[in-house]
């Protein structure tokens, strides 16, 4: 077992790969070192043990904030309407808040609310000093323009980096509030390779919430990055070229083996719900074919993971 959240293994086509992948987080580990035993070929990267030592560290900074300021940070997380994914997720905002130390404030709003109330709502978080920062959980009903409420938010208080202000302010490499999904893909790259610079480093996908922000965040680490879309050409050519290759698409298992360089990184941003072999059943699924990158890549994160 790695240490800072990798796992090592021998055989990339063990099928101790695919047992390694059910169960428990803790299960998971333990059959991981079973099934590789101590020589190291390759490295899963674990998504769960980096996420609880990222949490840890939040947690510390809490507390010694609160030592040596008194201060305890406030997060509000806003929901508008009753989408019960959207409920997990706050459910879960609120509680990784509270476990860190910090106070949450959970509002809601009914699903019927105008843009204005939401608005409004936005503007008094953004006014209250008791209010560190705020979530705004997307996305919000269909008649409700997404970026008018961001627009209202205080880019000091924009804790998920989605303002104008905050894109604006990854850009030009000065200090704000950063996209947390794209921030996890170079956390997890860092624990496969400390070092970036010189990395080249292919992004796949160019959205405003993953792919932008993610390739701006790998050329801070000064890798050399490249951008790819849908329009790229010779994406498999261009992905074999990736010391890091960042996937965040929203294709079930696009890139495929022959796709990823000996050695590399492979971050799998993606989340697909496919059919499972059983009938009527679903699974998830990353934007790569995890098993056969698995064979080639020199660490990746499995998905779910
Ligand atoms: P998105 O807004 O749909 O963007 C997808 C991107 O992939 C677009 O830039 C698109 O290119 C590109 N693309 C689509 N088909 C392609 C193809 N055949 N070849 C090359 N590029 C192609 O998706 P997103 O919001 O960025 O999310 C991407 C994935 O990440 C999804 O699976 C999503 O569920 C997942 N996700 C995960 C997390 C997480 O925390 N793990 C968070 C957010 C999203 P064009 O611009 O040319 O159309």
């Amino acid at each position: 077992l790695g240490r800072q959240g990798l796992h090592h293994g021998t055989d990339r086509g063990d099928p101790g790969l695919e047992v390694g992948l059910r169960g428990t987080h803790r299960e998971r580990r333990l059959r991981f070192v079973e099934a590789f035993g101590a020589n190291e070929r390759i490295a899963i990267i674990d998504g769960a043990m980096v996420a609880a030592d990222v949490r840890k560290s939040v947690a510390a900074a809490t507390s010694a904030l609160k030592a040596k300021h008194g201060a305890v940070p406030e997060l509000a997380v806003l929901l508008v309407g009753e989408d019960p994914a959207s409920q997990v997720y706050v459910r879960s905002k609120v509680k990784q808040t509270e476990e860190a130390g910090m106070r949450s404030h959970h509002l809601t709003l009914p699903a019927d609310a105008s843009q204005e109330e939401v608005v409004a709502k936005v503007r008094a978080l953004s006014a209250d000093k008791n209010v560190d920062g705020i979530l705004v959980q997307l996305p919000l009903p269909k008649h409700i323009d997404e970026q008018v409420v961001l627009a209202a938010l205080d880019p000091d208080k924009d804790v998920d980096g989605l303002t104008e202000a905050s894109a604006g302010r990854l850009l030009l490499g000065k200090p704000g509030l950063r996209p947390c999904t794209p921030v996890g893909s170079v956390i997890l790259a860092k624990r496969a390779r400390a070092e970036l610079a010189g990395a080249h480093c292919v992004v796949v996908g160019r959205s405003i919430l993953v792919g932008k922000p993610a390739a701006l965040l790998f050329l801070a680490e000064n890798c050399t990055v490249t951008l790819a879309h849908s329009r790229t050409k010779d994406l498999p050519g261009l992905c074999r070229s990736a010391d890091i290759l960042v996937a965040a698409i929203g294709r079930p298992e696009m890139i495929k083996g022959d796709w990823v360089k000996p050695g590399g990184i492979v971050i799998d941003v993606g989340i697909n719900r496919v059919p499972a072999a059983t009938a009527g059943k679903t699974k998830l699924v990353g934007d790569v074919a995890y098993a056969e990158a698995a064979e080639v890549a020199g660490a990746i994160t499995p998905v779910p993971g």
